[in-house]
């Protein structure tokens, strides 16, 4: 034990991982995608969540939610918001349903953000829906470059005009900002930078996060040839987080650009996961980085009713662990999930930063180190 840690690990985030009155759901309300950006990895074979599975999915959390402390969401996809009524109804009906027994509720979506509107930001500020995870890949062209809708239409304006008028809300969210930093937008960057900074900097609910794009499999992936390397994205966040200083109102009038920079930011690129990066909430309880997929208590449930663990592997039938019966039970292989849980017998930190590496699933589309599987 040092500094309070086991293993690299706090306390908290241990027993976080594996108490049984915490539960996490990783819920894909559809496969399918209105965009279709050049680099994904994803099939969309799979469209929308039955009515079935939403029932059944529910009957489950009227049998756990008493029980627990804290339930928590991450919607992920395909693009949750094309299935947005499956995920108000079942937010709302968990919403209702821990309110009822005392019990924390929170969650997020990882979401393109074409379809945020303030009017659905609110509804999902309502049931407790406060966490977003939107990715940016450049200023207007260079992001429409690889970010498009099927019929080839850019979707920059969409995202931009939904950022600015969910900052007029006076709400409380939480919206981390993901850039994507490949080659070739490299000398575009600085342009975005300067335009979040104007728009987004001292406004503590948006943050930034830099990840290089890299392959995580399919065909799209097969489009990233020279991916940034991890020296070189520390270098250019460096950089990229003084532009965006220099570019803040504040530090322009007072000519002190260090004035109005938010530092903690640097530490959020570290290990952020598919399914959402981190709160910062959950960054300040200090530890290393545990993928959800190794945790205990936190299940994927497909938008056919499949369980998962992992969000990347999801052509991948080890990835496949049970399903979610039409009355809620759950049929689980515990031979298929043991491996993907195994890194709290010793509390290996491969395994537990993800343990789809650890367990040599590495199909040819997820050959990537640990760091850069954490989409
Ligand atoms: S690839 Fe690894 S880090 Fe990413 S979700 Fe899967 S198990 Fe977790």
């Amino acid at each position: 034990m040092d500094n309070g840690l086991i293993g690299g690990f706090s306390p908290h985030q241990i027993v976080g991982a594996v108490t049984n009155r915490r539960f996490e759901l990783i819920l894909l309300p559809t496969e399918k995608c209105n965009l279709r950006c050049t680099y994904c990895y994803e099939d969309f074979a799979i469209g929308r969540m039955s009515d079935e599975t939403q029932s059944a999915i529910e009957q489950l959390l009227a049998r756990r939610v008493p029980d627990l402390q804290h339930l928590n969401f991450s919607w992920f996809g395909g693009e949750p918001l094309v299935a947005k009524d499956v995920v108000l109804r079942l937010s709302r009906f968990a919403a209702e349903l821990c309110k009822r027994h005392g019990v924390r509720f929170s969650g997020g979506l990882t979401t393109n953000a074409v379809q945020l509107t303030p009017e659905l930001m609110v509804h999902l500020l309502d049931c407790n829906q406060n966490f977003f995870q939107i990715t940016l890949d450049g200023w207007g062209a260079t992001h429409d470059a690889v970010r498009k809708y099927a019929n080839g239409r850019g979707s920059f304006d969409a995202i931009w005009r939904n950022l600015r008028a969910i900052k007029a809300l006076e709400r409380e969210f939480e919206i981390v900002l993901r850039v994507h930093v490949r080659r070739e937008n490299i000398a575009d960057l600085d342009e975005l930078m300067r335009q979040v900074g104007e728009e987004f900097s001292g406004d503590e609910r948006f943050r930034l996060d830099f990840q290089h794009l890299r392959d995580l499999g399919g065909t799209g992936g097969k489009t990233i040839q020279r991916p940034v390397t991890m020296s070189e994205l520390f270098e250019l966040e460096t950089h990229f987080r003084r532009v965006f200083a220099e570019a803040t109102p504040r530090a322009r009038q007072n000519g002190d650009a260090q004035s109005s920079v938010s530092m903690e930011a640097f530490a959020t690129r570290l290990s952020s996961e598919s399914a959402g990066s981190r709160r910062s909430e959950e960054m300040a309880e200090g530890g290393g980085y545990i993928c959800y997929a190794a945790k205990p208590n936190s299940l994927l449930v497909r938008a056919d009713g499949r369980l998962a663990k992992c969000t990347v592997a999801f052509d991948d039938d080890r990835n496949t662990i049970g399903k979610i019966n039409p009355d809620g039970t759950l049929t689980i292989d515990n031979e298929k999930l043991a491996p993907w849980v195994r890194g709290f017998i010793d509390l290996d930190a491969g395994s537990l930063a993800c343990p789809l590496q650890s367990m040599h699933l590495v199909a040819p589309r997820t050959r990537a180190t640990a760091s850069q599987q954490n989409a």
